[in-house]
């Protein structure tokens, strides 16, 4: 057997010069290495022989397919670009690569859907200042310094008297300060608070909307709020008004649709009340009027500030809110 495998390589190594093609190459591969070839023809004998030769002619074997494997490498690499044999495969009626398409992050894509829906309903719509000052942040606001309600803010705080905003409930009093009403406002943007955790980044965003006119009651609050949850939401989904406090409104209420996982039967996205809170609203508080110079007595208005963030994680399940800002495509191709 040692002689038979010593003629295979000498054989493979003449044969090999005379190659002038891949198809000849190929057919090479075939004859000599393939699974059906001489090589295994030969060591298929081994089984039959002494137990006491089988390890040295074992190695005699490897050794022989490694010299006719490395002949048809030298070839192959031989045979490569620059030969006149060689051919590569191109099939110009093959159709072409299309360059990736980019999608709006999903963030992007609520805040569009929401000012989208406000904006039917007659709103404006106006950005303003991510570095606010102190005073149209909180005390503008109904919330003077020391007050209670700061504590709640985890403010980032520039120097004493400015700050990165913690809502975008001070547009309110950018805008009533400079406008006299009647007033339709809604103001999406980037709010900042020193937190983070599953639920909570150190940004994220709000969509700030107000209305004020002469007569404006808690019921016109219900029904823009019923109809934007309805557009956002599907209609029939289930809404609830549950009293609540903010400085800057009175009475107030926070806004709970009812489950869009578990459909309200309790699961553990909304803590097994069948409700999920997505806003926080009220009538605007008098003492934010006469901070704008607007007479209480003649105007009545409403604001909400919706959770961007909050709404796109009901909206597409999505359980961690740092999966937003990751920036992986994986994660943000999906949408
Ligand atoms: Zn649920």
């Amino acid at each position: 057997m040692e002689e038979e495998l010593q003629r295979l390589v000498a054989a493979a190594r003449t044969e090999v010069e005379n190659i002038g093609g891949p198809a000849q190459l190929e057919e090479f591969r075939v004859r000599y290495l393939g699974r059906k070839g001489l090589l295994s023809g030969i060591l298929r004998g081994l089984g039959a022989l002494p137990a006491a030769d089988k390890p040295r002619l074992g190695a005699k074997a490897n050794e022989a397919k490694a010299a006719i494997e490395e002949l048809y490498a030298a070839k192959n690499a031989a045979l490569g670009p620059g030969q006149a044999n060689f051919r590569p495969v191109a099939d110009l009626s093959l159709p072409g690569r299309r360059p990736a398409h980019g999608r709006q992050h999903p963030i992007s894509r609520v805040m569009a859907e929401t000012c989208a829906i406000f904006a039917a309903m007659g709103f404006d719509i106006a950005e303003g200042p991510n570095v606010e000052l102190d005073y149209y942040n909180f005390e503008a606001l109904n919330i003077p310094a020391h007050h209670p309600a700061r504590d709640m803010h985890d403010t980032f705080y520039i120097s004493d008297s400015i700050l990165l905003r913690t809502h975008t409930s001070p547009m309110q009093a950018r805008i009533m300060e400079r406008q006299e009403p009647p007033l339709r406002v809604v103001a999406p943007g980037q709010v900042y608070r020193c937190d983070s955790d599953i639920t909570h980044t150190p940004m994220f965003h709000q969509v700030e909307g107000f209305l004020v006119d002469e007569d404006v009651s808690f019921s016109d609050l219900k029904g823009v709020l019923t109809l934007f949850v309805n557009k956002m939401f599907g209609s029939g989904v289930g809404l609830r008004f549950r009293p609540s406090f903010f400085p800057f409104t009175e009475p107030s209420a926070e806004v709970d649709i009812a489950c869009v996982i578990c459909g309200g039967k309790g699961c553990r996205v909304c803590k097994q009340t069948g409700w999920l809170e997505i806003l926080g609203s009220g009538l605007i508080d008098p003492a934010v009027f006469e901070k704008v110079g607007y007479d209480p007595k003649r105007y009545s208005g409403f604001a909400f500030g919706l959770g961007v963030e909050r709404v796109a994680m009901l909206t597409y399940g999505i359980d961690d809110i740092r999966l937003f800002y990751e920036n992986d495509l994986r994660f943000l191709s999906q949408f």
